[in-house]
């Protein structure tokens, strides 16, 4: 059914589905990978979408078969945890399935990856906030994914993406930006590179305690935003950590601190009119209740004292790239108009200095929801 393309023609047929396919259609509105719904005949007759099949853009997975390993280590372990905890493995975590011939990715015959799972019926996405409660629950869906993955060995993971959040060098490299100015671009940005330049010390708060043996390495997703975790139809609780391309050995104050940044704000990342942006500790005390209820026993004090400082960091980490690129010619983000990147920017540097003003508020409410 309009299927033309030979390697997905090959791929499906690698997962093993080829006869028994219905159809197959492009899936999902995701900006890295190529996905398709893999349609199936059910018992009754009906086709109905049974598994997702995806080409991973090799340009940013430069180590496709170590980001399936560490896919692939993560679910099956996590199948075995849900089951103790009396869960339903099959909506509770990706199943990922191997090809006819064993292996956890089909290679296309221009050496493309592809790989499959299964697809989660009776569940829902949200692209934005809408209210404290859905905050609640994705932070309860982090900090549970945290908890079931707290004896799985984080330094046996690939670091698929090196030095993804060293925000010490992601300075140094903001750094080089400014200095070689390539695009001429600096003038045009002088306060927002002198607001990165004020805050050079920070950069090192959580790489160093995480050198210093202060902080330990998590198994952490990497992309924690709202539209990775998929809702209960049914029930409206947070069910399924999905989008795992990036899990690697981690801070477990990153992933919070990415959750807090792209979730707990009044604003787009995008939006010009800095009025509108406002870090909203209302969502921020949501997140962090539904986090550490999941995850408060298994933290350390030191992690629990390290998660305001994540969501202060990732934003202004996140602020910093977006920097670095308007100064580099917009390279990395994909942008629509030239000072897109620099609006960006700003929205992060607003959000920074509301939580350095609240920073107080943000500590007790840690302590509080971990009960210390
Ligand atoms: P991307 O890396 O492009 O964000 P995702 O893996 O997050 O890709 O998938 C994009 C969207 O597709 C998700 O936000 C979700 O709405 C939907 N989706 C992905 N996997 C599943 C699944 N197994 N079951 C149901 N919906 C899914
Ligand atoms: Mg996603
Ligand atoms: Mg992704």
């Amino acid at each position: 059914d309009g299927v033309t393309d030979r390697n997905l023609e090959d791929a499906i047929y690698a997962f093993g589905f080829g006869p028994r396919c219905s159809y197959v259609k492009p899936f999902g509105a995701g900006h890295i990978n190529e996905t398709y719904a893999v349609y199936m005949p059910s018992p009754e007759g009906e086709d109905v979408l049974a598994y997702v099949l995806q080409r991973v853009n090799s340009n940013v997975f430069k180590d496709p078969a170590g980001v399936m390993e560490n896919i692939f280590g993560v679910t099956e372990y996590m199948r075995g945890v849900i089951r103790r905890e009396g869960g339903d493995p099959d909506r509770e975590t990706l199943s990922y399935i191997k090809t006819k011939s064993g292996l956890n990715y089909f290679e296309d015959s221009e050496g493309e990856p592809w790989r499959c799972y299964n697809f989660i019926p009776d569940s829902e996405c949200y692209q934005l906030v809408e209210n404290p409660e859905q905050l609640y629950e994705a932070g309860s869906s982090f900090g549970h994914f945290l908890k079931q993955l707290i004896e799985y060995p984080a330094s046996g993971l690939k670091e698929t993406i090196p030095d993804f959040h060293h925000t010490a060098k992601r300075y140094q490299a903001f750094q080089v930006a400014v200095d070689r100015d390539l695009k001429n671009r600096a003038h045009t940005c002088e306060p927002e590179i002198a607001f990165v330049k004020n805050r050079k010390e920070d950069c090192s708060v959580l790489v160093s305690q995480q050198e210093e043996g202060v902080l330990p390495l998590r198994v952490t997703h990497n992309d924690t935003k709202l539209n990775n975790i998929l809702f209960d139809s049914k029930t409206g609780k947070g069910l399924c950590v999905i989008d795992l391309d990036t899990i690697m050995p981690g801070l477990a104050a990153n992933d919070f601190g990415d959750s807090i940044r792209s979730g707990a704000t009044t604003g787009a990342e995008d939006e010009k009119n800095l009025d509108l942006v406002h870090f909203d500790l209302e969502l921020y005390e949501a997140y962090v209740r539904g986090y550490l209820e999941a995850a408060g026993e298994v933290l350390t004090p030191a992690e629990v004292e390290s998660l305001p400082w994540g969501a202060r960091l990732m934003t202004l980490e996140c602020g910093m790239r977006f920097l670095t690129d308007y100064l580099q010619g917009d390279t990395y983000f994909k942008t629509a108009y030239p000072e897109h990147n620099l609006v960006r920017a700003r929205t992060q540097f607003r959000l920074v200095e509301e939580m350095e003003q609240q920073f107080e508020k943000m500590q007790e409410l840690a302590r509080k929801y971990a009960g210390i």
